[in-house]
C-alpha cells in the first residue's frame, strides 16, 4: 500500500487523517425539506436510484471495515432518509464488532424513529441526530414541504431519548426570513428537554436549493442572541473568542460545531459555522453514496467508485488500495474557497452524497 512519511496514518496532501465517514445509505426521503429536496426539483418525475444500484449491507460492512483499517474511527449513517432503508438494525449489527470502529451514529428526521429506536440501540448504534427546523407546526410544515407536524419528529426525539441513543443532538439550518425567529424557541426548548442543539448555517451544497448569502444566518448573530437570552462561555476557545470543537463529548476529533456551555447550568448549545468560519484546515471527513463513491469534500463535483472495485472481485487488500490512492490525492478546501470568492461549478446533491 503507498504511504506518506505519517507514522502510519494515512494523509491528504493538506496532512488531515482520514477519521469520519458519512454514509449516504438512500438518495430518497420522506420529506422534502426546501433547502435540501426542493419538490420542484425531487418531484414525481425524479429518477431516485434504482434498489440493485445501492449498496447491499453486505458490500457495505465489507466497504466499511476497510476504512476502519485505514483509520476511521467515526461512522455516521445518512441520506436522504436512512431510517427508509429496511432493516437498517440488521447494518448496524454487521458494523459494530469492527474492531477499530469507536461511534456509530445516525443522522436522521426522526419520523420513522419511534418504530425502531430500541432495535437500532440493541444493535450497537450509539448516537442520533436528528433534524428539526423549527417548533412550531406552520414553519416546520413550509420547510420540510410536508402536511406532518412537528409532532412527529419529537415523537422520534422522544424514542430516541428512551432507548438510550445519547447525547441525542438536533440539527437545526437556519435561514433568515424562513425560521431565524425560531432560534431562542429552539435553544429553549432544547435546554428543558435535555438534547443538544446544533445550529446550522444554510449552505450551498448541491445547484438547486436557491441558495444566496443573504439567507444564511450568520454564527456570530446566532451566537449573540443566544447570549443575550441564556449567557454562554466557549468550550475551547479560540483566538477570536469564539468556540472551537474540542474533542469531548464522545463525537471525537470530527466535531465541527462551535461549542458554547450555559452559565446557568443548562447544558451545551454548538453552531456550525460552514459558511462564515470554515474548518477545511481540520477537515478529517469522507463521505460514500449509496451506491458507493467516495467523495472527498461535500462539494465535490464527483466521486471515484468503490462499487466498481468489489463488484469486479478486488480483495480487501486492493479496496484498500483504492481507498488510500483517493485519499492520498484528496487538497480538497471548498469552503475557504468560498471564502475567499472562489467557489462556483457543479456539485452534488446533499441527499445524494449523505448530509
Ligand atoms: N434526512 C436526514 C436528516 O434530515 O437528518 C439525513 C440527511 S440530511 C441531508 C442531513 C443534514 O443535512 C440535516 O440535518 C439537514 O438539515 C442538513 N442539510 C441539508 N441541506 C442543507 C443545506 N443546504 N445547508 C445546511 N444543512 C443542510
Ligand atoms: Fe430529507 Fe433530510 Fe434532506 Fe430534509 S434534510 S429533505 S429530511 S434528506
Ligand atoms: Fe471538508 Fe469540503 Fe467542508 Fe472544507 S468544504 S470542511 S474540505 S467537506
Amino acid at each position: 500500500m503507498e504511504t506518506n512519511d505519517t507514522g502510519g496514518k494515512l494523509l491528504d496532501r493538506l496532512g488531515r487523517p482520514i477519521e469520519d465517514l458519512r454514509v449516504s445509505l438512500t438518495d430518497r426521503c420522506n420529506l422534502r425539506c426546501t433547502y435540501c429536496m426542493p419538490r420542484e426539483m425531487f418531484g414525481p418525475d425524479h429518477a431516485f436510484l434504482p434498489r440493485h444500484e445501492l449498496l447491499s449491507f453486505e458490500e457495505l460492512a465489507r466497504v466499511l471495515a476497510a476504512f476502519v483499517d485505514l483509520g476511521v474511527t467515526k461512522l455516521r449513517l445518512t441520506g436522504g432518509e436512512p431510517l427508509l432503508r429496511k432493516d437498517l438494525p440488521d447494518l448496524i449489527a454487521l458494523l459494530s464488532p469492527l474492531e477499530g470502529l469507536q461511534d456509530i451514529a445516525l443522522t436522521t428526521n426522526g419520523i420513522l424513529l419511534p418504530r425502531v429506536a430500541d432495535q437500532l440501540a440493541e444493535a450497537g448504534l450509539d448516537r442520533v441526530t436528528i433534524s428539526l427546523d423549527a417548533l412550531d407546526d406552520e414553519t416546520f410544515r413550509k420547510t420540510a414541504d410536508t402536511p406532518l407536524s412537528v409532532d412527529a419528529v419529537l415523537a422520534g426525539v422522544d424514542a430516541a431519548l428512551a432507548a438510550g441513543l445519547q447525547p441525542v443532538k438536533v440539527n437545526s439550518v437556519m435561514q433568515r426570513g424562513v425560521n431565524d425567529h425560531q432560534i431562542e424557541d429552539l435553544a429553549g426548548w432544547a435546554r428543558d428537554t435535555g438534547v443538544t442543539l446544533r445550529f446550522i448555517e444554510f449552505m450551498d451544497v448541491g445547484t438547486t436549493n436557491g441558495w444566496i448569502r443573504e439567507r444564511v444566518v450568520p454564527a456570530a448573530e446566532i451566537h449573540e442572541r443566544i447570549n443575550a437570552r441564556w449567557p454562554v462561555e466557549p468550550v475551547g476557545a479560540t483566538a477570536d473568542g469564539s468556540a472551537e470543537g474540542a474533542s469531548t463529548d464522545g463525537a471525537g476529533r470530527s466535531e465541527v460545531a462551535e461549542r458554547y456551555r450555559y452559565l446557568d447550568g443548562g447544558g451545551e448549545v454548538g453552531i456550525v459555522a460552514s459558511v462564515t468560519r470554515p474548518f477545511c484546515r481540520t477537515c478529517v471527513r469522507a463521505r460514500l453514496s449509496a451506491i458507493g463513491e467516495l467523495y472527498t469534500c461535500l462539494f465535490a463535483a464527483k466521486g471515484h467508485d468503490l462499487r466498481a472495485v468489489i463488484r469486479d472481485g478486488a480483495t480487501d487488500q486492493q479496496l484498500r488500495d483504492a481507498i488510500s490512492a483517493v485519499w492520498l490525492a484528496r487538497s480538497d478546501r471548498a469552503s475557504e474557497l468560498r471564502a475567499e470568492g472562489g467557489l462556483t461549478g457543479e456539485r452534488v446533491e446533499m441527499s445524494y452524497i449523505g448530509g
